[in-house]
């Protein structure tokens, strides 16, 4: 075969592992960020009308409200 046709096969070979591996690297951590932000839970202050969010799992006592210390209950999506 060819030289140029090898060339051409390694060339082409080596730009196709590089995508898939940007691929995998951007999936992985595409899905880590969406994870983070769907353990995230979003509370809307009633008094001063801040937002803010926490990462606990369980927040069914509510959270209070960083500026004003109101306990707030979390945001039903
Ligand atoms: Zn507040």
């Amino acid at each position: 075969m060819h030289a140029f046709t090898w060339f051409l096969i390694l060339y082409s070979g080596s730009a196709l592992v590089g995508v898939t591996a940007l691929w995998f690297f951007y999936d992985r951590k595409d899905r880590r960020s969406f994870e983070a932000r769907r353990r995230q839970k979003v509370f809307h202050c009633v008094r001063c009308g801040g937002l803010y969010s926490v990462t606990k799992a369980n927040v069914s006592e509510g959270e209070p409200c960083p500026d004003c210390d109101y306990k707030n209950y979390e945001l039903s999506y």
